[in-house]
């Protein structure tokens, strides 16, 4: 271990040796955690409270060990030129100083001191100086890989040889998302009574009623979006009701319909959504560090995902995030069951969450993967999105809704629709 070996043990004053730190006394909460286990209950001789705490010496161990997991020594790594490293160095002033004190987060400045003081007089860099950085180098493969499926083969890349270690090998770069995702741990469970929305834009106020019109299209009527080929049925949904206006708007088509799907068994999805408000973790989380490059690779991959569409030819636009789908659908992940779908952050709707769900027509009509559409809570919009309140005409169509759901699909509507409303539909209808 590197401390061992060199710890300068003539740095060590009694005072520094005897001393307690506690968990109150850091911020990092790696750190922080790592002495509410392993600490007993005595005094802290930074703040001076009576709270898990452990000695200084095993504090500043755990500091050293995240120092050398990221940094290595410039005299066994760097070359040397004129009498000077060539490469970015750090005195062990400047890393704790300058480089680590926001991580470490100390809620008391004399903390920073004493780790310094008990530091090897050494001159460090970073440990690796001169690799890229391996999500850089991920994030070249994925680009590589888009622009093969767009620009030179789509259909039959996985039985073109290729040589295993080479980066840009397709198959290769699909696998490690996968792994990477399962190392960030982004499946998400979709709780059971969870609202799901689906907005539909006609050019008039005749909203259809058959529940068809709101489930995935047939497959000869499947137009190619972000997720799916031409063809390929599945249920776009959006986790808020804005978000669903706002992917859909239309200024041609402003007459909007959002239905509301309730989950009624819970379902799994990747969560690629989670990602923009995930932390990296820390150098001092001994448990979670390795998977630090998985998240920042996986940061610049969903956001290249949820790009709004640069390329005017969707057919090619596409291709890389469908065949990602596929793959996440029907290939990956092998150990647990497939997902349901995927999540991913809105690119109308900023803070807006987009689903995907792997579900065709027919399921989602009859109910059969646990997704029901609720009749009673369908929202009508005339021009310009203004909602029409339950009107007779919104709420016959509602109650229509319902009705052909029923009787056509055998799906018991989640809720019924108010009385009231059904004999003013009724009037209307004639
Ligand atoms: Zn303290």
């Amino acid at each position: 271990m590197y401390i061992d070996e060199n710890r300068n043990l003539s740095g060590y004053s009694m005072a520094e040796s005897e001393k307690r730190v506690c968990h109150r006394c850091i911020g990092n909460k790696a750190l922080s955690k790592y002495i509410r286990t392993n600490g007993e209950m005595k005094r802290c001789d930074y703040c001076g409270g009576r709270s898990r705490s452990i000695p200084f010496e095993e504090f500043f161990d755990a500091i050293m060990d995240g120092v050398s997991y990221a940094y290595s020594r410039a005299v066994d790594e760097l070359p040397v030129e004129h009498g000077e490293y060539v490469g970015k160095t750090y005195s062990s002033d400047e890393l704790i100083y300058d480089e680590l004190s926001e991580e470490i987060n100390p809620q008391n400045e004399r903390i920073l001191d004493d780790i310094v003081d008990l530091m090897p007089d050494e001159i460090w860099c970073d440990a690796d100086p001169f690799d890229n950085e391996v999500e850089d180098l991920d994030f070249y493969s994925w680009e590589a890989f888009c622009k093969m499926v767009r620009e030179k083969m789509r259909f039959v890349f996985y039985r073109v040889n290729t040589d295993e270690d080479d980066p840009n090998d397709p198959i290769g770069i699909l696998d490690r998302i996968a792994k990477y995702t399962q190392e960030a741990k982004l499946t998400r469970r979709i709780d059971k009574h969870t609202k799901l929305f689906r907005c539909r834009v006609f050019p008039d106020d005749k909203w259809p009623t058959d529940p068809g019109n709101y489930a995935p299209p047939k497959p000869e009527h499947a137009v190619p979006g972000r997720m799916n080929a031409s063809g390929i049925e599945m249920l776009y949904l959006t986790l808020e009701e804005e978000t669903a206006k706002q992917e859909t708007y239309d200024r041609n088509r402003e007459y909007a319909v959002v239905v509301q799907y309730r989950v009624e068994d819970p379902i799994y999805v990747l969560d690629l959504s989670r990602l923009d408000t995930m932390d990296l973790p820390s150098i001092f989380d001994r448990e979670r560090r390795e998977t630090a490059h998985a998240i920042k690779f996986l940061k610049q991959f969903a956001d290249d995902i949820s790009r709004p569409k640069v390329n005017v030819n969707i057919d090619t636009e596409y291709v890389p995030t469908q065949i990602m789908t596929e793959f996440f659908r029907y290939v990956r992940p092998k150990d647990r069951d497939r997902y349901d779908g995927i999540l991913y952050k809105s690119t109308q709707n900023p803070g807006g969450k987009c689903l995907v769900l792997f579900m065709n027509r027919e399921d989602v009509l009859t109910g059969k993967h646990g997704i029901h559409l609720n009749p009673a809570e369908t929202h009508f919009y005339k021009k310009q999105y203004t909602e029409i309140v339950n009107d007779a005409t919104s709420c016959a169509k509602k109650e229509l809704l319902a009705k052909v759901l029923l009787q056509r699909y055998g799906n018991m509507p989640v809720k019924d629709i108010p009385a009231s409303s059904v004999v003013a539909g009724k009037e209307k209808l004639g």
